[in-house]
């Protein structure tokens, strides 16, 4: 009998996944057993996930990370998807002793001083809800394009996730911003009118500003800080994804 390691296993999955529209992704994955959950920030990528597990009634757990510094218009948007698509959007919320925890070493707003700060109330705000998120999952679906910034640009179809040991999937991998534009105007998915007025990737309120005409999609997202590489923690740089695994 061979046996092959989950790192191998995700390779074979994503060159499976490569062959596939998304429709046919999503429900090669769903039906490979386990609990396979899809974390939604809202963002238009997301939307179009959502749209395809609630049309075709896919048996994938969809959640988000209600972080508590979201965006009125994302918090809205998320009433509205569930109400589309008649499904339900799990949310996961920090703790509240660790919220006062990091308001007294930082300050609420104590982000903006250090990366380090930065870092740990990512870690209080969606890290922890994340981990809790995917407690028991096997297959972890995530809306990550190669196309949104140059960290993410070798973004594989399928990818073995040591840390939370499961496979991490990213069924929109390929896609393009003009193809998510155009799925979502053919198919009447709802989007955070956020993305009209300059912002293309959406996080927290205080950490994400509108973007200006040139710059990458993602430059709106902890703009104050400098490494080209910022992320929230959620999804690692790629050259180290395979071994530890951030929305
Ligand atoms: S994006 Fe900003 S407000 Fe949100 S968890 Fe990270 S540092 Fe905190």
């Amino acid at each position: 009998m061979t046996v092959i390691n989950p790192i191998q296993e995700a390779e074979a999955l994503a060159a499976k996944l490569e062959r596939l529209d998304l429709a046919g992704r999503l429900s090669l994955v769903a039906g490979l057993g386990g609990r396979v959950v899809f974390t939604t920030s809202l963002g238009i990528e997301d939307q179009v996930i959502t749209a395809e597990i609630g049309t075709h009634r896919l048996p994938i757990d969809v959640v988000t990370l209600q972080t508590g510094r979201l965006f009125k218009e994302t918090l809205d948007l998320i009433g509205e998807t569930e109400s589309q698509y008649d499904i339900h959007i799990t949310r996961y919320e920090p703790e509240q002793a660790d919220i006062d925890a990091y308001a007294a070493k930082y300050g609420m707003n104590g982000f903006y001083e250090s990366v380090e700060a930065r870092h740990a109330c990512c870690s209080v705000r969606k890290l922890k809800p994340l981990a809790r998120a995917l407690e028991g999952a096997t297959i972890w679906i995530t809306g990550l394009r190669r196309g949104q910034s140059a960290n993410r640009a070798e973004t594989p179809f399928a990818e073995y996730d040591a840390e939370r040991h499961l496979l991490k999937v990213n069924p929109l991998a390929d896609w393009d911003i003009d193809a998510i534009k155009v799925f979502v105007a053919d198919n009447g998915v709802p989007i955070n009118p956020l993305h009209a007025r300059g912002y293309p990737s959406i996080g927290c309120e205080p950490c994400t500003r509108a973007i200006k005409p040139g710059e990458p999609e993602r430059a709106g997202r902890w703009w104050w800080e400098q490494d080209e590489k910022r992320e929230c923690g959620l999804h690692v740089a790629e050259e180290t994804a395979s071994i530890v695994a951030q929305q």
